[in-house]
């Protein structure tokens, strides 16, 4: 898939949640750790998506369920949930793991009913 494919599921998953008010910066880093990250200033309404294309392309090719789109709707997920993470208070391992799982259930339902 193409940095202009995802960029367009970005813009549709944006609308689907909601998210027209926010400004989402869209970037693609190769040498990234993780296969995507979301970093959202909830009260702004802005958020920065960073993308791992090669390793959304590998992942999608052996594991077919973890479509590029979903991986998109997780991270705009994301960006949706973000004011529940200062909710919670201090950073921790456990609240980390229950808000991912909050996320992925989240965007697998959005995207089982799109
Ligand atoms: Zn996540």
């Amino acid at each position: 898939m193409t940095e202009a494919q995802i960029r367009k599921l970005v813009t549709k998953w944006q609308k689907r949640l909601g998210l027209g008010e926010w400004h989402l910066m869209v970037k693609f880093d190769d040498t990234m750790a993780s296969i995507a990250d979301c970093e959202a200033h909830w009260r702004y309404l802005h958020a920065t998506i960073r993308f791992n294309l090669p390793k959304m392309d590998a992942r999608a090719a052996y594991q077919p369920l973890e479509t590029h789109e979903l991986t998109v709707a997780h991270e705009l997920t994301h960006v949706l949930l973000a004011p529940i993470n200062d909710m919670f208070g201090k950073y921790t391992k456990q609240k980390a793991a229950l808000l991912e799982y909050a996320t992925e259930i989240t965007a697998r339902a959005f995207v089982a009913n799109a």
